[in-house]
């Protein structure tokens, strides 16, 4: 059975594995860079990021002293098809299960209380607010007895320089063209501010928060993982080269490590509109996840 219990100690779990390991794919990414660099600064900096993780990992302490903000991704795998399914979860107990998770996490890791009031700038309970922790659900797209969590810490230095911008429709080639020329511009207006070497989220399409939120997830995509459309794929190779020809480097001192990958998510949308997002993550690519069965059992992925 999934308990309440049960959801916090795996957010804390999960908390503590994002914050101190960074994914394979990511860690691959920064030692090819390292490795492909010529320009001497651009080394130091990613040494000084492989160091970083190293550490990290060996004394189990935070990557970065910004510890982000608390996203969390849920996908429900809730009993869809089949008799046998009968998962046994009260869904408000994913909620409160998360933000008790939190709460101890920042305590016990520990995690910098980064949440304030948007308003008066005035913190409550360390990185437990109003609609924070957030989450994000969806129904999974294949068939699984219990649910998944992604643990998404997200900086503040990476996600500020985040774009939106509704375009004008116009034919294919020039649609394309426009798009590529919004994501490079926010690219330079970025410049070192969100920690290069960035993962670049590209949301297109939908509505205007729709494109947002396909940017933001865009990043869950592993690195150098192309879109499943030959198209897109392409546009995301073009675009990574692009961007790493702006000479920004790591952490924007120079080189040809400016971004490690580009990932872009599409959605169709409506005749008149062409909504495009652009979201960063910074090289402490943080995340996490877990798959929780209805018998209790965690899988840690
Ligand atoms: S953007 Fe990322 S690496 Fe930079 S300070 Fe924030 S969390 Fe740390």
């Amino acid at each position: 059975m999934i308990t309440k219990e049960l959801i916090k100690d795996v957010t804390i779990n999960i908390l503590r594995r994002a914050e101190t390991t960074l994914p394979k794919d990511v860690k691959e990414a920064l030692v090819r860079a390292y490795e492909c660099e010529e320009n001497e600064i651009a080394k130091v900096q990613l040494k000084a990021m492989l160091e970083n993780i190293k550490l990290a990992e060996k004394m189990q302490r935070p990557l970065c002293q910004d510890t982000g903000i608390p996203l969390f991704y849920v996908t429900l795998g809730l009993g869809l098809g089949g008799e046998s399914r009968k998962v046994n979860v009260n869904l408000n107990d994913i909620e409160s299960g998360i933000r008790e998770g939190v709460k101890k996490a920042t305590e016990t890791i520990p995690l910098r209380p980064n949440v304030v009031n948007a308003i008066t700038r005035e913190g409550g309970e360390p990185n437990i607010g109003d609609r924070i922790p957030y989450i994000n659900y969806k129904i999974a797209d294949i068939d699984f007895d219990g649910l998944e969590i992604i643990a998404f810490p997200k900086g503040g230095g990476s996600e500020n320089v985040s774009a939106f911008a509704m375009l004008s429709p116009k034919p294919e080639k020039e649609s394309e063209k426009e798009i590529k020329k919004f994501i490079l511009d926010a690219v330079l207006n970025a410049a070192g501010k969100p920690c290069p070497p960035t993962i670049i989220g590209v949301g297109i399409g939908g509505s205007a928060d729709m494109a947002m939120s396909l940017a933001k997830a865009a990043l869950l995509r592993p690195v150098h993982m192309r879109h499943k459309d030959a198209r897109v794929a392409r546009m995301e190779e073009e675009l990574l080269e692009t961007v790493n020809n702006t000479g920004i480097g790591p952490m924007g001192l120079g080189g040809k490590t400016t971004a490690l990958d580009v990932h872009i998510e599409t959605a169709d949308t409506h005749i008149t509109s062409l909504p495009v997002a652009i979201n960063f993550q910074c090289w402490a690519a943080r995340k996490a996840s877990a798959r929780l069965y209805s018998s209790g059992e965690v899988e840690y992925l």
